[in-house]
């Protein structure tokens, strides 16, 4: 494309003009102190902007230069930058700042990139971002939203930031390196959005060749979907594979959703294997318990807070060693996310699911001893007759046999809480459905995908519903929103 790329920047410019300064580049003009240009870049990486002001302004009121931060230990730290992400690898990050830097740069900030590398906790982004906003020497960082609108604009084409960087260092102009991220990054998150950008009000409509983007979907689905949010939301989907759904607008819909956690089952792949987007979602944390055969299994959960704890699998290896379950912590409940086995068409799984089932049981009564527990994922059965279209001629088939419905009877009789069907009885809600015979245009499914929370934590559920609108998978994504605990 032949492009004038100052004067794309130079519009941007003026349409951003009112948006909010990202907050590095706040404290770089609001300080001039480098030192805090780096701490302030250190503290950003995966977190929101406002979380990241409040943790610095708590820091530089306890340590406004290294020899201050020099004196304040790992927990002190970790209690002053809490809640941005990754806060316990941050402090620890920060604790050995003060020693490199006296030891090795006269307890200066260094200006090298070599330099600035050698520092815990830097990465490249990090690094140019201190030498462009600390320094003002020309260099380019590349957030997520600068490789990303850079190849929908097809000024580069690359597959990773890092590679970006470099294609920008040979072709964009020196004058625009400083100015590039902040523009970009501003207007990634008003116009150009991750998903469904806002085209039709862009001022670069007439000239962006808008490579790989999705128009924005109609407002009514999306919103139907995403609903009226209350307390802590949390969405559960099948996906049928994390690498297939990623082509069909997976990255658009989790930005839409916007959902606190995201629990997700049968991503048939292993980390290495996903795209950038996907493994590293913007605003989350991700977790992944992978199967060890290749292209089976496997789940993932992406959470915007990071949890306390992460457990993964059931610690028995015949589930684990597929990638059954992964448990994240956090202060006031468990979120189980699981895949369980299929029976199989022959039922020849039947016995390992039921030693499954009653495995994750006690796994789960456990956890509620402690605290609210949430479990969620494909259960891989139907309950009851309610909960699929066909229950006459389907009795027996895998995912309706006796066995695996008086499993479900039994935890269910235990005081594990439905919560879709406590608040909603009426038949004709599934969230799968076979790829054969029009079944999801007939709506001829199946009700396989749960939310329950434990006995006593029926009080937290403000609302639970199914995302039949969301597809890309022959299941829909499921949701709960969970509201506070109420006092002991
Ligand atoms: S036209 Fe659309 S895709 Fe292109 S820059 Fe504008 S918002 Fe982004």
């Amino acid at each position: 494309m032949s492009m004038d790329i100052g004067q794309m920047l130079a519009r941007i410019g003026e349409a951003v003009a009112g948006q909010p300064v990202p907050v590095v580049d706040l404290i770089a003009v609001q300080t001039k102190d480098p030192f805090k240009v780096l701490v302030a870049t250190i503290l950003s990486a995966r977190t929101r902007d406002e979380v990241t002001a409040v943790a610095a302004k708590n820091l530089f009121a306890r340590a406004a230069h290294p020899g201050e931060l020099a004196q304040l230990d790992q927990e002190t730290l970790e209690g002053l930058i809490r809640p941005v992400g990754f806060f316990r690898n941050k402090a620890r990050y920060l604790s050995q700042l003060p020693a490199i830097l006296f030891d090795r740069f006269d307890g200066q900030v260094p200006q090298t990139m070599a330099d600035l590398l050698s520092l815990p906790g830097v990465g490249r982004k990090t690094a140019n971002l201190v030498l462009a906003q600390a320094f003002h020497i020309p260099a380019i960082c590349v957030d997520t939203h600068v490789h990303r609108i850079m190849n929908i604009w097809g000024y580069v084409e690359t597959k990773t930031p890092e590679d970006t960087e470099q294609a920008l260092r040979k072709k964009l102009p020196p004058e625009h390196w400083i100015e590039v991220n902040s523009l970009l990054v501003a207007f990634g998150q008003s116009v150009c959005r991750p998903v469904g950008p806002h085209c039709d009000a862009c001022v670069l409509a007439d000239d962006c060749l808008k490579i790989g983007v999705t128009p924005r979907k109609g407002r009514r689905v999306v919103e139907k979907a995403v609903g009226e949010r209350k307390g802590t939301r949390l969405i559960s989907w099948n996906v049928n594979g994390l690498r297939a759904v990623t082509k069909k607008g997976f990255v658009r819909w989790a930005m839409e959703l916007a959902p606190d956690v995201l629990a997700l089952q049968e991503i048939k792949a292993l980390p290495e294997q996903l795209p950038v987007e996907v493994l590293e979602l913007d605003g989350y944390h991700a977790y992944f318990h992978s199967a060890e055969r290749k292209g089976y299994s496997g789940v993932a959960t992406y959470s915007r807070q990071e949890p306390e704890r992460v457990i993964v699998g059931l610690d028995d290896d015949r589930f684990d060693s597929e990638g059954r379950v992964l448990t994240l912590e956090f202060a006031d409940f468990f979120l189980v996310n699981a895949y369980f086995p299929n029976s199989r068409h022959d039922l020849t799984r039947l016995g390992l699911k039921d030693d499954f089932n009653r495995c994750f049981h006690d796994f789960v009564d456990r956890l509620a001893r402690e605290k609210t527990v949430v479990t969620c994922g494909d259960f891989n059965v139907a309950h009851q007759p309610i909960d699929l279209a066909n229950p006459e001629s389907n009795t027996g088939s895998p995912g309706f046999t006796p066995e695996e419905r008086a499993w479900m009877d039994e935890y269910v009789a235990g005081g594990w809480i439905d919560t879709f069907r406590s608040r909603n009885p009426d038949p004709g809600f599934y969230t799968w459905w076979s790829y054969r015979s029009r079944a999801r245009e007939r709506n001829v499914g199946w009700r396989i995908d749960y939310f329950f929370v434990d006995p006593a934590s029926g009080d937290r559920v403000l609302d639970a519903a199914i995302l039949d609108e969301v597809m890309g998978s022959d299941h829909c994504p499921v949701r709960l929103d969970l509201g506070i605990a109420s006092s002991p």
